[in-house]
């Protein structure tokens, strides 16, 4: 069994590059950031993957011969891919993973509403000046880091159960909310970004999420935590429907022949403004939905009123 300093420095220094990452990516980067990370001595990070190593050895080698422009140069690539500025045959490098949830990219859709569940019932706040929406990749990266570093605390206080159940934790939503859409994202970024920093940037981040999956299956292996209950899916709802206890109120009903949304529109006005992040016009087989309050606020937002609320 892994000793609680081994355990301790592997998870700092996973925490340490999820919070690289996350700063990559939150926002363009400031002069004092491109500063930071070029004297913060970037090729500390290189571990002996070929990706991440090469990946840091590129943003190493940019900053180092950074002049006046860089910043600017920097800030426009940003801003061109991941702000949505700039696609590719008709698709947009935002960093969201709902951007990646399907045909269509609409932010604020099912991955949202399933990651802001589960940093909620890990009492995560957003930290004072962050209004990232939850599935930012940034603010995964945080949660990443902040997981890791409970993850210790339970070590310490011999909570192995906690430890455990963290583990699993960070392994699932790494494979469910990141590596998922991750690589669409490098893809699509790598088609619009002309800097070679970002290049490198995309390669690292790849590279370490890849890496990082194996250290964590590792983990959970040498911790026993593969024997534990866990299911993401539990996380992810915020009041899942029981119907073994009540039955639950039916959910809006859609009109499709009114719904825009049906129409090929971009109308998400009802899943934005629902409390519990229900898509009254989902496939609710393919994507289980928290219960229905029956609060109306959907049936008032619709543009088209197109939705009703049968009888409870
Ligand atoms: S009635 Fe309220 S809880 Fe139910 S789907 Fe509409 S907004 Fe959400
Ligand atoms: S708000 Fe109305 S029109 Fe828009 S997607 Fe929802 S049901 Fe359709």
């Amino acid at each position: 069994m892994i000793s609680y300093e081994e355990f301790v420095q592997v998870q700092n220094g996973r925490a340490s590059l999820y919070r690289l990452v996350a700063k990559i990516f939150r926002e363009p980067l400031s002069q004092e950031d491109i500063e930071a990370l070029a004297q913060g001595g970037l090729s500390g990070f290189a571990c002996g993957d070929q990706r991440i190593d090469h990946g840091v050895h590129v943003m190493a080698r940019y900053l180092a011969k950074r002049n006046t422009g860089t910043r600017e140069l920097l800030n426009r690539d940003y801003t061109l891919a991941f702000y949505g500025i700039q696609g590719v045959d008709g698709r947009m490098a935002l960093p969201y993973e709902s951007a990646f949830g399907g045909e269509e990219q609409r932010l604020m859709g099912f991955a949202r509403g399933k990651v802001y569940n589960i940093f909620k019932k890990q009492a995560l706040k957003l930290g004072e000046g962050i209004d990232l929406p939850e599935d930012h990749l940034s603010f995964m990266c945080e949660f990443m880091a902040l997981i890791a570093e409970r993850s210790c605390e339970s070590f310490k206080a011999d909570q192995m159960d906690s430890v455990r159940t963290y583990l699993r934790l960070q392994q699932e939503f790494l494979k469910q909310h990141i590596l998922n859409w991750y690589p669409k994202l490098a893809s699509l970024a790598g088609q619009i970004v002309s800097e070679r920093f970002y290049r490198g940037a995309m390669e690292f981040a790849g590279g370490f999420f890849d890496l990082d999956l194996q250290n964590l299956n590792a983990l959970v292996a040498e911790t026993g935590a593969s024997s534990i209950a866990f299911d993401l899916n539990e996380l992810e709802l915020a009041h899942p429907v029981n119907t073994s206890k009540r039955k639950p109120k039916p959910y809006p009903v859609v009109d499709k022949h009114a719904c825009i949304r049906k129409k090929g529109a971009m109308c998400m006005a009802c899943v934005s403004i629902c409390p519990e992040h229900i898509d009254p016009c989902a496939d609710r087989k393919k994507h289980p939905q928290n219960e229905c309050t029956h609060c109306g606020l959907c049936i008032q937002a619709c543009p088209a009123d197109a939705l009703t609320l049968p009888e409870a």
